[in-house]
Parts: structure tokens; sequence; C-alpha cells
């Protein structure tokens, strides 16, 4: 079966920690295609400080040189607020039954996911692979407990089946945050080496996160 993985966010700027995490989850699950999937307005949290150009031109520099990982401009083309379970209805109808869909996201995202719109939606259009950061724990009772218990899969399931099973994944990440590298740019420092060195060409060429735009 066709194996399409998504991995989504506001890559507000890309960086290291994104781009490694997108490129060990295809090589390791064996997808055959992974999907940096940038939101346009992400509804469950505060709208980023950039347009969503520069945040898809930062992506279409930083992909430039790896033929692994694609970009999926869908969100950021579609008028409106970005609703995850949306997209992945539009993806489904574009790709049919027979292909197998994995939405990545990290553990606290998946603990917050209950109050996504349509959220029981979601893991009947797709896997969910979720990958768990330092300091989490997995909750023992809840919605998402339940979720879990009913779904919970293994690597296998994402090539035998289109949908329906929640992958849980621990894997490092690197100390790597789009948040610690704006607060670095607005207070004069440098993020080199924390993301591509023609992403922060880019943001230097435009003054992105620089106090006062
Ligand atoms: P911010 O600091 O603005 O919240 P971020 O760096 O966490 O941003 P997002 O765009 O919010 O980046 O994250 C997109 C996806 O990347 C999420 O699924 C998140 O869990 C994951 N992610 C963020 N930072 C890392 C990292 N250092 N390593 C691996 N995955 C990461």
């Amino acid at each position: 079966m066709k194996t399409i993985a998504l991995f989504g966010g506001t890559f507000n700027p890309v960086h290291f920690g994104h781009l490694r995490m997108a490129l060990e989850l295809k090589e390791v699950l064996g997808f055959e295609e992974m999907r940096l999937l940038p939101s346009h307005q992400p509804v469950h949290r505060a709208a980023p400080g950039v347009t969503a150009e520069a945040r898809r031109d930062m992506l279409e520099l930083a992909l430039a040189d790896c033929s692994q990982l694609q970009l999926d401009q869908r969100e950021l083309l579609r008028a409106g607020p970005t609703y995850t379970v949306d997209t992945l209805e539009e993806l489904r109808a574009e790709l049919g039954e027979a292909v197998s869909i994995s939405f990545c996201m990290g553990l606290d995202s998946l603990l917050g996911l209950p109050g996504w719109h349509r959220w029981e939606r979601l893991i009947e259009l797709a896997h969910l692979v979720v990958v768990t950061r330092p300091g989490w724990q997995i909750p023992a009772e809840g919605p998402v407990a339940e979720l879990l218990a009913n779904h919970r899969g293994n690597m296998g399931d994402l090539q035998q089946r289109a949908a329906g099973r929640i992958l849980v994944r621990e894997q490092t990440l690197l100390p790597i945050s789009a948040t610690d590298i704006r607060s670095l740019i607005e207070s004069g420092r440098s993020p080199q080496y924390l993301l591509p060195q023609r992403v922060l060409e880019y943001i230097q060429t435009h003054q992105l996160y620089k106090s006062g735009n």
C-alpha cells in the first residue's frame, strides 16, 4: 500500500529539529512520501508573527537540497482557518481509500487533541504517529487514554491499513525550538547552526523576528 506521511506545524521558522524529525520518521517508518504541512492560521495557538508566504519561502529554501521531504501548501492556499480534519478529508478524497495516510505529531499535541475540531474523525481518516517529547507521560485516563487504548498499533499497520492506528514512538529531539530562535534574534543574538544557512539569510534579508516588526 502506498504510504504518505504529513508533518504539520507553524514552521515559524523551520529549523533542524523539524527537518531531522521528518527525515527520521520517513526513513524509520518507511513512508514513501513525507510532506511538511505548514498551517495557515493555527486555530489553537497564537498567530505567527510573519506572513504565511515568508514561512513558505523559508520551507522551500530548507527543502531545496532534500529530495526526501516535500512541501504541501494546501493549508496556506486555503482561505480561513485551518482544521486538520478538513485537510485530511481533502487528502483522503484526493488519494482514495487505498493509500495509507499518517499524521505525525508530538505527544503534547496528542494531549490537546480533544480540543481539535471534529477530533474523533481524525483517526478514521489517517493514522496518528505520536512522537514522545522528553518530560511527557501518556495519560492513564480520559479521552486520550481511551483513544490510545482503542487504536494503538504497530509499525506494520502503517503499511497495511489506510488509517485508524496510533503509533507512539520515542525519539530523541534536537533541543531546538522556533520560540528560542525567535527570541535569540529579538535579543540580537545569532541562531546560526540551529537552522539551515539559507533560512538564516532569508530571515536577515527580510529582517524577520526583530522587535518592532
Ligand atoms: P514554537 O517554538 O513556535 O512552538 P516549534 O519549534 O515547536 O515552534 P512547530 O512549528 O510548533 O515548531 O512544530 C511543528 C512540529 O514539529 C510539531 O509536531 C512539534 O512537535 C515538532 N517539533 C518542534 N520542535 C521539534 C524538535 N526540536 N525536534 C523534533 N520535532 C520538533
